[in-house]
């Protein structure tokens, strides 16, 4: 599979925020989000084999632990991604899958954490989510909408309500989006929306979704990437 780094930092988003994690980050996307922050991971990276990716979270975390399977889009890779996050289970480790689901995940192990990325008007990329992989969802999976505008988070409440995401996950996230061209101030004042406003928003609707930050963009400068 084509790999674009694999290093260890503190997850910084979900309800695993905070928690030390591995993160697997596969080369290629077939989406472009106006606000990607992960742009550099659509083209390059290095081949490498299961046993090779899997040697390297072994020498990163030997005591097991979490590891982060993310992109790009992991799942174009499924062929080679599947068997992966398989070897890591079989090997203890807890394995949580980032994905915007658009691709199918029928063939994700269970016991794997889907959290699933759902995209709003505004990221440029909404109505990409397959409908159908809501059926794939289990109760301990995550959905999350990364949110710019009144117009993203209008539609995640809407979504969210429609499809009665609190009774089929473990959580739902409504998570600003960070401005890609932010640098140096690890401040919410680089966030697309205001998470003040969107507090607000969340409170008055009793909306069943937690704000979620993006941890790391305020423990590290939000253009360090490998963190
Ligand atoms: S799906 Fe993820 S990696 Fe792909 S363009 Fe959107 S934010 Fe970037």
């Amino acid at each position: 599979m084509q790999i674009t780094e694999i290093y260890k930092s503190l997850q910084g988003e979900s309800t695993y925020a905070g928690l030390p994690c591995v993160f697997v980050r596969l080369t290629g996307c077939n989406l472009r989000c106006t606000w990607c922050d992960s742009e550099y991971t659509f083209q390059g990276g290095r081949k490498m084999t299961t046993e090779q990716v899997h040697d390297a979270v072994l020498r990163l975390s030997p005591k097991r632990g979490l590891v982060e399977i993310t992109g790009g889009e992991p799942m174009l890779q499924g062929r080679e991604v599947v068997p992966l996050m398989q070897r890591l289970l079989d090997d203890g480790y807890k394995v949580l899958l980032e994905t915007s689901g658009e691709r199918p995940l029928e063939t994700v192990p269970k016991q794997v954490v889907k959290i699933v990325d759902v995209k709003c008007p505004d990221s440029g990329e909404g109505e990409t989510f397959c409908l159908k992989n809501l059926e794939m969802l289990n109760a301990h999976d995550e959905i999350k909408f990364v949110l710019s505008s009144r117009t993203d988070y209008d539609f995640a409440r809407e979504f969210t309500e429609r499809h009665r995401l609190e009774q089929r996950v473990n959580a739902v996230l409504f998570s600003p989006a960070f401005r890609k061209d932010a640098s140096g101030a690890r401040a919410s004042s680089q966030c697309l929306l205001d998470p003040q406003e969107l507090a607000e928003w969340m409170i008055a609707d009793n909306v069943p979704a937690r704000l979620g930050l993006q941890l790391h963009k305020f423990i590290w400068d939000p253009a360090v990437k490998g963190v």
